[in-house]
């Protein structure tokens, strides 16, 4: 199945997409020794900066990224915002592609994912379609105030996602269009004591790793730091993370990297979302696991066999950079390194804009609160709200 045409590389994995996950995966498609190529908008995204065989195309024209799949041994993606028009091409172009279209609707489409995990009996907040203002005050009067409103579709760091706190705001939240094939989703406000994240990889041969299970925290709705393995988890809930982890995986049949975003309540957990890709709450094992998940994303994509998602310290602990008053992120390059020669700092040659998420940063050690310490000063230097 190589195309490499005699050349010494393995087979060609194509990623849809070109964002810093795909970025992410070149340094491990290189270690492999096999061939990566992406499918990007334009020349300035994070993985068209780097990768040779970068394909510049619509990820929404059927046609180009049916050219692009016929072009790759295998196909997955960096995101999972295919259009139906897109995924019907994918279903039906004689490579395997994965995850598959149609595991890939439960991480788009948040109703879907909902009826299918209440389906198989995993614990969700409770939740309802609602297709009026009328269906939403009746389902908050069920659950009672604040609810959250959310859009089935298209959301992503908080975006699509609105904290109701009174009937008379209902009809604001309305007021926003919904995405195309989109509903909105009504849920009940968990009253979460954190927010954690369980990732497992598999493969089409239905080999499984789950990773340590980690907390995130969120600030407006984007993740901002997260801490592997989570402190003080009860080791039963930390099973059962990864159990729910590993069951949805097989039963949704996913084939990749799948994250379970999930709320600790305390006694239990709640799945708040899917994404079946490498995901922000695994970056940490880049280097703080014995296999990073973006080479099991590609190992399980190639069915080979997978890697240990084994954590190599105590800690790691990772901080998302998100675009501050630095314009010119690698000025601070001089002073972070100077100040902890033991930080790991990815930046993804993104154009530095007020939120977007333009790197990370990663200490790995045996003490939790010196850890979070210097990840937090690398992260607030280089977002500019600290300058020394
Ligand atoms: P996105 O797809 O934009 O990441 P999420 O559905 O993950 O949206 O929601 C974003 C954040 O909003 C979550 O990380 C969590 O902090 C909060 N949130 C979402 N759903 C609920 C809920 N049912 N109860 C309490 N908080 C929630």
């Amino acid at each position: 199945m190589n195309q490499s045409g005699g050349h010494e590389l393995g087979p060609t994995v194509g990623m849809i997409g070109a964002g810093q996950l795909a970025q992410m995966s070149v340094a491990p498609a290189t270690a492999l020794g096999i061939r990566f190529k992406v499918l990007a908008n334009n020349l300035e995204e994070p993985a068209a900066l780097v990768v040779a065989d970068t394909t510049i195309g619509s990820k929404d024209d059927p046609q180009t990224v049916l050219a692009f799949a016929q072009s790759c041994d295998v196909v997955t993606f960096d995101h999972e915002l295919l259009t139906p028009a897109v995924m019907e091409v994918l279903k039906n172009c004689g490579k395997p592609v994965y995850p598959s279209p149609q595991a890939v609707i439960y991480a788009q489409d948040k109703l879907a994912m909902r009826q299918a995990l209440t389906d198989l009996g995993i614990p969700c907040p409770r939740w309802s379609q609602v297709d009026s203002e009328t269906d939403a005050s009746i389902f908050a009067q069920e659950v009672g105030y604040p609810f959250i409103l959310k859009t089935s579709r298209g959301g992503y760091d908080g975006k699509g996602v609105w904290f109701v706190n009174s009937e008379s705001e209902i009809s604001a939240v309305f007021a926003n269009e919904l995405p195309p094939g989109s509903h909105w989703l009504a849920e009940e406000k968990v009253n979460f004591t954190r927010e954690l994240a369980a990732q497992v990889a598999r493969s089409p041969s239905d080999q499984c790793v789950a990773y340590p299970v980690v907390q995130t925290t969120q600030r407006n709705g984007i993740c901002s730091q997260v801490i592997a393995p989570a402190p003080d988890l009860d080791p039963q809930i930390a099973v059962l993370a990864q159990e729910i982890a590993l069951r949805i995986a097989r039963e949704l049949d996913v084939v990749g990297m799948l994250a379970v975003e999930l709320f600790d309540t305390g006694d239990g957990v709640l799945v708040n979302e899917l994404a079946m890709r490498a995901h922000n709450s695994g970056h940490w094992s880049i280097e703080g696991a014995t296999t990073s998940q973006f080479e099991n994303h590609l190992r399980a994509v190639l069915d080979l066999p997978l890697g240990s998602p084994r954590a190599i310290a105590t800690w790691s602990v990772m901080g998302n950079i998100l675009g501050g008053d630095v314009p010119n992120l690698y000025s601070a390059y001089r002073h972070v390194f100077a100040r902890d020669q033991e930080l790991h700092v990815h930046l993804y040659g993104k154009v530095v804009k007020p939120g977007r998420k333009v790197g990370h940063v990663t200490a790995i050690g045996s003490d939790l609160t010196d850890l979070c310490n210097r990840v937090d000063h690398a992260v607030s230097y280089f977002t500019g709200e600290i300058n020394e």
